[in-house]
């Protein structure tokens, strides 16, 4: 029996077992409208990576229409964080289910706080590196606002972009400071190919 456990139900004795996975694991952060979903296109292309963006995740959960995908939905439209235990069963689902073909994982836009980083290595394995798009706030609410025009999605109207690029901007700092050996900063005010240029620099090292 470990220290400080009662019997063996305790979760110190049984943590859950952490995913196999072989290939790279590559954090995709960066503001809302940082280009993130933009360079992970390009990516999955060049690299055959598997692109795992949580929002879309949980848009696909809200738009199964449980019960539980409402929720999300109300918390979503207040431009806020939904609990940390969805979307990590979400992305582990996700990644079990791509495990054998994907070359490497992208993971855009998790984590969002740091506790969300401890989770994802406890259940799913360490993260290799971290793309960081650095981009400033005018940047984020200009493609945005561009961005609201063309697409459907209900957190991209005008009230709710300057709530999701602060709740952003909340977290952030922390998140770097806890990865920072691993993090790969890089200027995503540019044009996308030469954000893409920047990126490959990064993720040639990791494949063979
Ligand atoms: P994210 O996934 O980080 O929210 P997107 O990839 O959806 O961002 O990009 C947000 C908007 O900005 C889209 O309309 C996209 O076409 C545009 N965009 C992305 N990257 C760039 C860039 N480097 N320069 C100019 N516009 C960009
Ligand atoms: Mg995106």
């Amino acid at each position: 029996m470990l220290p400080g456990c009662a019997d063996d139900t305790c979760p110190k004795a049984n943590p859950t077992p952490r995913l196999a996975v072989k290939v790279p694991i590559v954090w995709v952060l960066g503001g809302p409208g940082s280009g993130k979903g933009t360079q992970c296109g390009k990516i999955v292309a060049k690299y055959d990576f598997v692109h795992l963006s949580t929002g879309d995740l949980l848009r696909n959960e809200v738009a199964s229409e449980t019960q539980r995908g409402r929720e999300l939905q109300h918390i979503m439209d207040r431009g806020e964080l939904v609990p940390n235990d969805v979307v990590i069963e979400l992305l582990k689902e996700a990644i079990v289910k791509n495990l054998q073909k994907a070359k490497g994982f992208l993971i855009d836009g998790y984590p969002r706080e740091k506790h969300q980083g401890i989770l994802f290595e406890q259940k799913i394995g360490p993260v290799t590196c971290i793309l960081f798009f650095e981009t400033s706030d005018e940047t984020l609410a200009y493609r945005l606002r561009n961005r609201a025009r063309k697409s459907f999605r209900s957190d991209d109207n005008v009230n709710i972009i300057q709530r999701r690029i602060k709740t952003f901007n909340a977290e952030k700092d922390l998140i770097l400071d806890q990865y920072s050996a691993k993090v790969k900063k890089i200027d995503a005010e540019k044009s996308v190919d030469e954000v893409f240029a920047d990126v490959q620099r990064h993720l040639d090292v990791l494949v063979d």
